[in-house]
């Protein structure tokens, strides 16, 4: 019986032990997983009754909407219960063939650990002299920077590191991947022929930094794409566009030495990155106008509000394609977390009846039907003990 204050308690993610706490809701400060448990049941018991050390991961679906623009939700995503979430759309005005940009971030506002999704960099260049030099390397045509194209992992440690990073005390790349099996599919599954997309590149770097006063460690990937655009001219015989963008950027970041225990998390986040559809063909159809209408800048919000004006909820095969292309390459990425030593396990979700891919490593799960989960080891773990919602058990699928 005198087992006064030694018994321990476990996050459930990362193994670290956690300081006795009697809250019911904590973070980890190993992992920066949201923790959730239950309430003793009764309430008013007598205090013999010690919480049982019982914790679940808890996540929660945030909506983003496209405030600037179209009006509608743009995406939605998992992330821990406790994280913050900030960004969104970002209506660029000047680039006809990206007038949109997601860029956002999820974090942890206790600790370090942080999601982080990097606007999508265009670029441009030409073997045609005349144009090199009205635009040399460096200038912006049509907002793209010109700048010849260059493998996904240059881009990553010449451009997207020190243009993010780049102020980061003691900042060191610790490891280079490049992902030559994304590339190859990337080339194999894409739908657009008419995009053009003539090579693929993909690669991630792992940096360390200081952050105050903690270490940190981050993995940031991406995937770089070249559409080669020969154009024939009356002097000087073929010469040659090239569009190219670094997409696909994003990073994870934890305590150094912590990424890999947190790799399945970051990895049920990113498969759960859904872009609404509707949102997503009516971008498009606002690019297609600009390009079809010669119109290279929009000037101010009005008149973009009447190019999406002139948008549908149609939905092309051609831009079905091209979003389910780009749900595809997110998860073939998430697949190469080069650490993913626990990967993610589908479940059913009753109250939406849909699947829902969450880390793995938990034998239960649950769900409140209005975007929150909770993943739990214990069998005794129910939610709705003391509360006010309404969870229901989910079903792991085979
Ligand atoms: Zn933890």
């Amino acid at each position: 019986m005198a087992t006064s204050g030694v018994a321990v308690d476990r996050c459930p993610q990362c193994g670290a032990n956690l300081p006795s706490s009697d809250s019911e809701r904590i973070t980890c400060a190993y992992c920066g997983s949201s923790l959730i448990r239950q309430r003793p049941g009764g309430g008013q018991e007598a205090p013999a009754e010690e919480p049982t050390g019982a914790w679940g991961v808890h996540l929660k679906a945030i909506s983003c909407v496209d405030q600037q623009g179209i009006g509608i939700e743009a995406f939605r995503m998992l992330i821990p219960a406790d994280w913050q979430f900030e960004g969104g759309v970002q209506w660029t005005m000047n680039n006809p063939g990206m007038p949109a940009v997601v860029a956002f971030r999820a974090y942890n506002p206790q600790g370090v650990e942080a999601f982080e999704a990097f606007p999508n960099l265009p670029f441009y260049w030409t073997n045609n002299p005349m144009l090199t030099m009205t635009f040399p390397a460096g200038s912006f045509y049509y907002g793209n920077e010109v700048r010849p194209p260059a493998p996904a992992l240059d881009v990553l440690r010449e451009i997207v590191v020190p243009r993010y990073r780049g102020q980061a005390p003691g900042l060191q790349i610790v490891d280079r991947e490049r992902l030559p099996e994304l590339a190859q599919q990337l080339r194999a599954n894409d739908p657009s022929a008419g995009a053009g997309v003539t090579s693929a590149d993909g690669a991630r770097v792992r940096i360390r930094y200081q952050l105050g006063e903690r270490d940190v460690e981050e993995d940031v990937f991406g995937v770089v794409e070249v559409s080669q655009v020969p154009t024939p001219t009356f002097m000087m015989g073929a010469m040659e566009n090239v569009f190219w963008m670094a997409d696909y950027l994003f990073s994870f970041r934890a305590q150094a030495g912590q990424l890999d225990s947190l790799s399945d998390m970051f990895m049920a986040i990113v498969r759960s990155f859904r872009l609404n559809p509707q949102w997503y063909a009516r971008t498009m159809q606002t690019s297609q106008y600009m390009i079809q209408n010669q119109i290279q800048q929009i000037h101010h919000i009005g008149q973009l509000s009447k190019i999406i004006s002139q948008t549908s909820n149609q939905i092309s095969d051609m831009i079905m394609d091209s979003y389910n292309q780009r749900q595809q390459t997110l998860d073939r990425l998430s697949d190469q977390f080069s650490q993913a030593i626990r990967g993610v396990d589908a479940y059913h979700d009753p109250t939406t009846e849909q699947n829902v891919e969450l880390p793995s490593g938990y034998d239960y799960a649950w769900s409140n039907g209005i975007g929150e989960y909770i993943l739990t080891t214990d069998p005794s773990f129910d939610p709705n003990i003391d509360s006010n919602l309404n969870w229901e058990p989910m079903k792991r699928q085979p």
